[in-house]
């Protein structure tokens, strides 16, 4: 039996490991956290029986306390608390944005393995996040459908016969347009992703390729290989989530249906493997699979991340943290596509990159580019 805490539980990520939980008898639901989402909070709780409850949202978590009749916890620091005192085996870190990063490193401080979906976490605290897992003895078991691709791939392959990795991207909504055309693209174009249904957030970085950034940058801290030897290839089926390239030339890739349950299931019943639900490849019918380079030129978010990557220290948390803003105002309406782009420089350009030493150093780092991009979006709204 596994005791698993679920953080973001109310989201595309967390619906769909609750999913999967309800389908395997020794996953146990032990721990619930969400942002604001009282009503999903609530049905959660219902149907898994879980104990320990928490909204980030105070006044969220005062209304589902009222609902339930039993404490739904809030507070600075609660998702820490939570993965803490539930006594969960595994966590499940399903929360959106560097809001991800304290509970990461708690639970791998606490010893705890860690079921990865907020890259932003390896993204904003990477270094801080490894140290926590070598210290407190926890595995980190990425979520993302590319790196969990890749973990296979890899299996025992020593690094020095490793090439490189190639991440793959579906390309997104808008692929092949120019820039000219993306300067007029809307909110709903954006949100119309051609292979895979997520959390708003998620889905803008997937049309901007920020999202291939930040996966690179994931592929570096998880598998410590130099962003040269990190490849990002255009694939627009999405069947092929991640292939090494090995020394002698061979790549081995892995496939599926997109499907999110599939790398969840692989990393909460980790190294077992459980039968999911998913539509099979079925290899009676013509299939074909694309790949074309991808276009940096264009895609000037996936061009700043690869190079916040290489500066290091702070620079990915400032990408990071910027790209949060940007993103929001953009979903909000009061900036256009390619703004994120251009707010994102600004901040890289404007907030130093210094080394990392502590979670303090992260958070001062994030918190500056966020006050840029809030201070750059009044000027251009007023
Ligand atoms: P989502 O927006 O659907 O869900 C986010 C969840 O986080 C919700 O439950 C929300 O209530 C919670 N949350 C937000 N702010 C919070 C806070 N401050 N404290 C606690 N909880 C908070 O997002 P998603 O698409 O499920 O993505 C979640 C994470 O997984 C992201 O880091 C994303 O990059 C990653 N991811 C998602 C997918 C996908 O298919 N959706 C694939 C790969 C990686
Ligand atoms: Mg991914």
């Amino acid at each position: 039996m596994t005791r698993i805490a679920i953080l973001g539980a109310t989201g595309s990520i967390g619906v769909q490991a609750l999913e999967v939980c309800a389908a395997h008898d020794d996953l146990e639901v032990v721990a619930l956290a969400a942002g604001s989402d009282v009503a999903g909070l609530i049905a959660a709780a219902h149907a898994t029986g879980a104990e320990h409850l928490a909204l980030a949202d105070p006044a969220a978590a005062a209304d589902a306390t009222a609902a339930l009749g039993r404490p739904v916890r809030s507070g600075p620091s609660v998702l820490a608390e939570l993965v803490v005192e539930s006594g969960a085996d595994l966590v499940l870190n399903a929360v959106v944005g560097a809001a991800g990063l304290e509970a990461s490193l708690a639970t791998l401080n606490a010893g705890r393995n860690l079921a990865l979906a907020n890259k932003e976490s390896l993204v904003a605290g990477g270094e801080l996040v490894l140290d926590a897992a070598r210290a407190g003895g926890g595995r980190i078991l990425p979520v993302d459908s590319e790196h969990s691709a890749l973990l296979q791939c890899i299996g025992e392959t020593p690094r020095d016969q490793i090439a490189s990795l190639v991440i793959t991207a579906s390309g997104g909504p808008f692929r092949g347009c120019t820039r000219a055309e993306l300067a007029e693209v809307t909110v709903e174009q954006a949100l119309n992703h051609p292979t895979w249904a997520m959390g708003a957030k998620i889905t803008v970085d997937s049309a901007t390729l920020m999202n291939k950034g930040l996966e690179v940058i994931e592929a570096h801290m998880l598998f410590d290989l130099p962003y040269d030897q990190i490849e990002v290839v255009v694939h627009p089926q999405s069947i092929v989530h991640g292939m090494v390239r090995l020394r002698d030339g061979a790549l081995i890739a892995h496939l599926g249906h997109p499907d999110m349950r599939v790398p969840i299931s692989y990393a909460l019943t980790y190294p077992q493997r459980a039968a999911v639900p998913a539509r099979a490849l079925d290899w009676s019918e013509a299939c074909s699979l694309d790949f074309e380079p991808v276009d940096t030129a264009t895609f000037g978010c996936l061009r700043l991340a690869l190079e916040a990557g290489r500066v290091g220290g702070t620079a990915p948390a400032v990408l990071n943290a910027a790209n949060e803003v940007a993103v929001a105002a953009f979903l909000a309406g009061s900036v256009g596509f390619l703004e994120i782009e251009a707010l994102v420089a600004d901040a890289l350009d404007t907030v130093a990159p210094v080394p990392i030493d502590s979670l303090e150093t992260v958070l001062a780092a994030d918190a500056a580019a966020r006050g840029r991009v809030a201070a750059r979006i009044k000027e251009r709204v007023a």
